[in-house]
């Protein structure tokens, strides 16, 4: 096309749309506005197990800690709003058959954190919730359970937890179950076995978001094969930029935005970065022989973090989450990518955003980059509010 003067002078007007007030205003100052009135909705944290163990005395979120990555003053810095917190059951749980013991006594943990602080958080269990919960400036608290081994294969165990307050459930964890292969470990059934299926169904049934971070990609495309309700990814990045199985793909990245659903991105370096990946994926059989050589759970802790310290991962920028951000964007839909930290779950984290007090970095990276602000507030949690209203919506008696 030839570009004649007018063209080209319509063309700048055209792309000057955002207004000269709004270019003018300085990314961190925006960034600081937006966190005022947009709060972030993450997808993962899993603090409560940091807590399990040591007991609320010994770990006082109410102060800024000088260890882990969350606590109440700097969930107050980042801008948290609502949160998914973690009711993690270790896949070595499915092997003595106490995973669903174990799930209780984290959602009941999840449960007490809440009440513990009320003038900060209150348990979140539906939309309206959250939002009220917001309005009165605290921080709404959701339970995510965090492997589907928590159910022991039985579908009243799922509704008896869904009674208990999980709004989701990772359909496995590193390792593959009797009906869904795990991402990090051998496949058995090609995805979802037939009882996988009902467990899907009935998610859908009860409201409760199906969550496809740490299951197989085969497992993935089989959920969305079946679900009638949006399906998320709590804590997932984008294959394509950091090839570790963790990671969502671009053909299933497409599902999720036909299905309606929402990818969260994961800050763990081991899936932000290509060469952090190649290294994180030999942590796997690692952690297994560990798992096999003792049950204590603190000296499992600290054999494995010795050898991730013989296999360290490159630093990684924080900027490195904002491109799979943009990547997931570009194939999903703005419409279908957020937040899904998994602080407190990762062993490291990107270059500056060690903390939940660090949410405003991303944003401030998203509008130096020319995202406009109604887009940001998508990333930062519309999405996954409203994810979370066509989970309820499609509830069925
Ligand atoms: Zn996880």
């Amino acid at each position: 096309m030839k570009i004649t003067p007018l063209f080209a002078l319509v063309f700048l007007v055209a792309c000057r749309s955002d207004g000269p007030e709004r270019s003018a205003e300085d990314p961190h100052a925006a960034a600081q506005r937006i966190h005022a009135s947009a709060p972030v909705f993450d997808g993962h944290n899993d603090l409560p197990g940091e807590i399990r163990g040591k007991g609320f005395d010994a770990y006082d979120i109410s102060q800024r800690l000088d260890h882990g990555h969350t606590d109440i003053p700097r969930l107050r810095a980042g801008g948290v709003g609502a949160q998914f917190w973690s009711a993690y059951v270790p896949a070595a749980e499915m092997r003595t058959r106490t995973a669903a013991r174990y799930a209780r006594e984290q959602i009941e943990l999840i449960r007490a954190m809440c009440a513990r602080y009320p003038a900060d958080f209150e348990l979140a269990l539906t939309v309206a919730d959250v939002e009220r919960i917001r309005a009165a400036g605290r921080i709404a608290g959701l339970i995510g359970i965090e492997g589907g081994h928590a159910i022991e294969s039985s579908l009243d165990i799922l509704r008896e937890f869904h009674g208990r307050g999980a709004r989701y459930m990772t359909l496995t964890h590193n390792d593959t179950t009797d009906w869904a292969d795990a991402a990090t470990d051998e496949p058995q059934h090609g995805g979802l076995t037939s009882f996988g299926e009902d467990v899907v169904r009935e998610m859908n049934r009860l409201g409760m978001l199906i969550d496809v971070s740490h299951v197989s990609a085969d497992t993935m495309r089989d959920v969305l094969r079946v679900s009638r309700a949006p399906v998320i990814a709590s804590h997932s990045s984008a294959f394509a930029l950091a090839p570790h199985p963790r990671n969502v793909p671009d053909d299933v990245l497409r599902e999720i935005a036909r299905n309606g659903g929402l990818v969260m991105v994961n800050f763990a370096p081991a899936f932000l970065d290509p060469e952090a990946a190649r290294i994180a994926v030999a942590w796997y059989p690692a952690m297994r022989a560990i798992e096999a050589g003792t049950s204590d759970e603190k000296e499992r802790a600290e054999r494995f973090d010795a050898w991730r310290k013989s296999n360290p991962l490159p630093a990684v920028p924080y900027s490195r989450v904002v491109d799979h951000i943009e990547h997931i964007a570009e194939v999903a839909g703005v419409d279908h990518v957020g937040l899904g930290s998994d602080f407190d779950g990762i062993p490291s984290t990107p270059v500056g955003l060690e903390d939940v007090s660090r949410y405003p970095a991303v944003t401030e990276e998203l509008l130096r980059r020319g995202w406009s602000e109604a887009d940001v507030r998508k990333v930062l949690g519309g999405n996954a509010l409203r994810v979370l209203r066509e989970c309820e919506r499609a509830a069925g008696p």
